[in-house]
């Protein structure tokens, strides 16, 4: 089977890529298979100064991946370029740090000497979407690769151009061949692959259904599984945030990436005496960022990354509007191209709100009081982030315990930096990446013990 990658913005196809046939793909398990029992005896050092070199490869050609980023999927190229280099960055922080991650844990018991040794498991299998092509594999790459374990790349499906743009970066540090591969399949052949005794883990980012059935499957097989899904983050703002600096935090908020981002913020909570203020200058903010061709330096918004899903964004305006929310801004849909749009008025029980919008969609939801505002925050069956705007730092961390997502954030977006743990709960999955946690999920913590 032919897949085709299309630029988004102007319906052109970028190239066609032929899938792998049954007997291809398992070679590329077997020689997944041979890769690993040699790099797993490639001393840490080296393995990090490869990754250091990954890094550099990145930050040598970030004009050719951004390009290829923006080509696929429509990202703003400044955004792109910010990508490629937070990839490097990631590099670089596991290649810094995997010798303090793996060394041994000394643990006092009764035992003459008893500690926690990690080792590398295998090959694992990486599930990947498109909003942040470069990003998403490489947070997944830099520490199970460092680690020992050895990486198979299933790519969304319209960027197929950036998964093979990643494997050569591989290539080009000097990694051993098939330390890391793009495996170019439908997923339809995911059950082949997780099911190969070969394949010991798999990590998923995607949605919901995508991660409902990986998790399946990886559990009949009794596999290792992570999960990063969607999410449906509140930012909360209280009276007494500085709402110039606010609003400026939360445009970025909503609307990098063309507001395609797991973690974006989606539903603003506003306490009602600063509510009009900041619809004011938030729909001021949207009206003044330019749209257009993603290539062109100006531009802020682009399309999104699939006609699709610009006409499911439109489906969740429309029926929130007939449910009673109220179109402030935009709203209108051409092609992959969607309107930043506003509501107001938005509640429980509106798509809006209940739902994940992946795109330019702000909803803005008026409460009387702090507690009002966090019940509506836990009020969704997503739990990535938090964000809380105000000047009473102090008492905003006293409601660190209110949320049950993974993240709260005070006066910032939520972000994800290698340095901080990164992950969701109820079904915005499970599973930490980045920072120690994301070395740990795949390493093997061997409890060795001697009397
Ligand atoms: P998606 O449709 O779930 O695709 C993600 C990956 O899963 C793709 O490689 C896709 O392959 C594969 N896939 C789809 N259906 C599958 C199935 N039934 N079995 C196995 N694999 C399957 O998601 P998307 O539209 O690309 O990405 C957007 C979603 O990802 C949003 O919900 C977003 O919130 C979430 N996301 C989460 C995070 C996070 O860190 N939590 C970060 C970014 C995005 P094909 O392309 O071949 O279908």
């Amino acid at each position: 089977m032919e897949i085709k990658s299309i630029n988004p913005y102007n319906g052109k196809v970028l190239n066609t890529y032929t899938e792998l046939s049954d007997k291809q793909l398992f070679q590329k398990l077997e020689k997944s298979s041979k890769a690993f029992e040699k790099w797993r005896k490639v001393p840490l050092k080296e393995r990090a100064s490869l990754m250091k070199n990954a890094g550099q490869v990145l930050r040598d050609n970030v004009e050719e991946y951004a390009k290829m980023i923006t080509l696929e999927m429509g990202k703003p190229i400044k955004e792109s370029r910010a990508e490629v280099n937070k990839c490097a960055w990631v590099c670089d922080y596991y290649a810094e740090n995997a010798e303090a991650f793996l060394a041994d844990e000394m643990i006092k018991t009764d035992a003459q000497k008893s500690f926690v040794h990690k080792e590398p498991i295998g090959t694992v299998l990486a599930i990947m979407p498109w909003n942040f092509p470069f990003w998403q594999v490489f947070r997944f790459a830099a520490p199970t690769l460092t680690a020992g374990n050895v990486g198979l790349l299933k790519h969304a499906s319209n960027v197929l151009g950036c998964s093979k743009k990643i494997e050569e970066v591989f290539k080009k540090a000097g990694f051993p061949k098939d330390v890391f591969q793009s495996l170019i399949v439908n997923h339809d052949k995911i059950e082949k692959i997780i099911e190969n005794d070969i394949v010991k883990a798999v990590t998923l980012t995607g949605s919901e259904k995508a991660g409902s059935a990986v998790a399946q499957i990886s559990g009949k097989h009794i596999k290792k599984s992570l999960l990063e899904l969607g999410g449906s983050n509140a930012f909360i703002v209280w009276d007494d945030a500085d709402i110039d600096k606010t609003v400026a935090t939360a445009l970025t908020a909503r609307m990098l990436n063309c507001g395609q981002s797991c973690i974006a913020a989606k539903r603003f909570i506003l306490m009602e005496g600063i509510y009009d203020e900041f619809v004011e200058k938030f729909t001021k903010g949207v009206i003044e960022l330019k749209s257009g061709d993603p290539m062109e330096e100006e531009t802020k918004i682009g399309p999104l990354a699939r006609e699709d899903l610009a006409d499911e964004l439109q489906k969740q305006v429309q029926a929130s509007i007939k449910k009673g929310a109220k179109l402030i801004l935009g709203g209108k849909q051409n092609g992959a191209y969607h309107e930043p749009t506003i509501l107001g008025n938005v509640k429980p029980g509106m798509p809006a709100f209940d739902e994940e919008t992946f795109g330019p969609l702000a909803a803005m939801i008026k409460v009387k009081t702090i507690e009002e505002a966090f019940r509506l925050s836990e009020q969704s069956k997503f739990g990535l982030g938090v964000t809380v705007c105000t000047s009473n730092i102090e008492k905003a961390l006293e409601y660190v315990g209110a949320v049950s997502d993974g993240a709260y954030f005070i006066n910032e977006l939520v972000k994800s930096d290698p340095r901080l743990p990164f992950g969701g709960q109820k079904r915005s999955g499970y599973g930490r990446e980045l920072a120690k946690d994301g070395m740990m999920e795949f390493v093997n913590r061997k409890t060795v013990y001697v009397k």
